[in-house]
């Protein structure tokens, strides 16, 4: 079965790049009818940020991507629970597993006990900057005694556990994005895999988490392939079988740069609070470093089970281009089911108009603009309009061919005529048709009644048509405000 797992630290919040990797991830299991993992990795104590792993879950139940096994939220989600049979997966709750496999290490003699000093590392560090030499452990410890070691113990002495990397020979593998790699195993120096604090460190803890829950292919970003060779030493010092492995490409700011926060935003939340829908930001990212070969570029993500693939991904830096999510989630603002719409302007509208006791229909309202806007907030901005009569000065409602007096000559006459008009006989088809014959039979030119009827009811230049407006406002609030714009005048 195939296995995939999104392994998130809970530092803080979830970047797109980590979106990225997690729909991946995602993809190639839900392609191949197999299990999406996600598991915690949460052993640096440094770096526990509260609340980080219910936020990074949150933002993932947002995007839409169901993990089947591991860490997921309660169907009430306020609680955490987890699923599946090889558990826990949150790592702080799997210190005894680590242990036991670092003892197993060090009785085999693959891993060491290190009583080094900060100082020690420190001094040593500066020693190899100043010879230009490669910064990294020099092995001091490696070869300490057993008895010296229980002294040291028994001693009460600080100390880490290193793994004994090879000091010759090639670690290589097949990645499944970049091909073959290969890497010298005397430049890579004896990495720490049990800390002080009796955490396990990353390296060791994914490997064995990746071994213990099956997982088949490991796939995250680029920044963690120098991190593999040490992994695959580690499967060999266990006598495993790896997974394979697919590193992603960096994100990059359009300027060529590692995307960064200084450079716009990066966490998904906040895609989320501008009123991003969550199928235009997965599209968008899915896009980040894959294409499908073909001009489609809308793809649910039903369709992005279907069609993608690892051998699509590129091994070139992809630019996170901002117009590009714009454009996306234009593109589905256009075909957003109409009451999905409304349950996601509803509350926004809510907060920012005082919408309650209003007698529009919500969904007419929000359909005034949504194929102008790029984003929720956007959209739910414009229909200020909708809800409160905006200041506007009188000169805005003469059309370029009228004047002042003609202007408002034709508004009042505009206004008794739309007065005959019953509210049944007040909807957008209606008012055209009947206007329409109107403005001809008084000969005035649709411009000169048009313009100043959309302005009178839009209180803007800019807005949508004046039929649609009508309507929306209804017979007694166009009325009244097609009345104050002649009283502007
Ligand atoms: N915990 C690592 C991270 O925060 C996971 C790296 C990996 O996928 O192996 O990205």
């Amino acid at each position: 079965m195939i296995k995939t797992r999104f392994a998130p630290s809970p530092t803080g919040y979830l970047h797109v790049g980590g979106l990225r990797t997690a729909l991946y991830a995602y993809l190639i299991a839900k392609k191949n009818n197999g299990n999406f993992i996600l598991r915690i990795e949460d052993t640096d104590r440094e770096r526990f940020v509260e609340g980080a792993t219910e936020n990074l879950l949150r933002s993932l139940a947002w995007a839409g991507i169901k993990p089947d096994e591991g860490v997921i939220f309660s169907e009430d989600k306020k609680r955490i629970e987890q699923i599946g049979k090889n558990g826990p997966y949150i790592q702080s709750e799997r210190l005894e597993i680590y242990k036991k496999y670092v003892d197993q290490l060090i009785s085999e003699e693959k891993a060491y006990y290190c009583f080094c000093s900060k100082e020690r590392l420190e001094e040593l560090r500066k020693i190899q900057e100043v010879n230009k030499q490669p910064t990294g452990y020099d092995g001091y410890c490696r070869n300490l005694s057993l008895e010296e070691v229980k002294k040291r113990i028994a001693n009460n002495e600080k100390y880490v556990i290193r793994m004994k990397m090879p000091r010759e020979g090639i670690t290589k593998f097949t990645d499944l994005i970049r091909g073959e790699i290969e890497f010298k195993n005397e430049l890579i120096d004896d990495q720490v895999i049990f800390k002080a604090d009796g955490f396990p460190t990353y390296h060791l803890a994914v490997v064995i988490d990746d071994h213990l829950m099956e997982i088949t292919q490991v796939i995250r970003g680029e920044e963690w392939l120098s991190s593999t060779p040490k992994h695959l030493v580690l499967y060999k010092m266990f006598g495993w079988q790896p997974p394979q492995f697919a590193h992603l490409p960096l994100l990059l700011n359009p300027d060529k740069s590692k995307l960064s926060k200084r450079q716009g935003d990066v966490a998904v939340e906040d895609y989320r609070d501008k009123g991003y829908l969550p199928e235009a930001l997965l599209n968008f990212v899915a896009f980040l470093g894959w294409n499908p070969g073909t001009e489609k570029e809308i793809f649910s993500l039903a369709e992005l089970i279907q069609n993608f693939s690892l051998e699509r991904v590129n091994k070139a830096g992809a630019v996170f281009n901002l117009d590009k999510l714009n454009w996306y989630n234009k593109e589905y603002l256009k075909i957003i089911d109409e009451k999905r719409l409304l349950d996601l302007c509803g509350p926004l509208l809510e907060e920012k108009y005082s919408i309650s006791n209003s007698q529009f229909s919500i969904s007419k309202v929000i359909a005034l603009e949504k194929e102008r806007a790029t984003t929720l907030l956007e959209l739910v901005k414009n229909l200020r309009f909708i809800f409160e009569d905006l200041p506007y000065e009188s000169d805005v409602l003469v059309w370029k061919k009228d004047n002042q007096e003609g202007t408002k000559n034709k508004l009042q006459e505009l206004y008794n005529y739309l007065n005959t008009l019953s509210v049944q006989e007040w909807t957008k088809d209606n008012l055209d048709k009947k206007v329409g014959e109107w403005i001809k039979e008084k000969d005035y030119g649709v411009g000169n009644v048009l313009w100043p009827m959309r302005v009178a009811l839009a209180g803007q230049k800019n807005s949508p048509g004046p039929y649609e407006i009508a309507e929306v406002l209804g017979r007694e609030k166009s009325l009244e405000r097609i009345n104050k714009a002649i009283k502007k005048l």
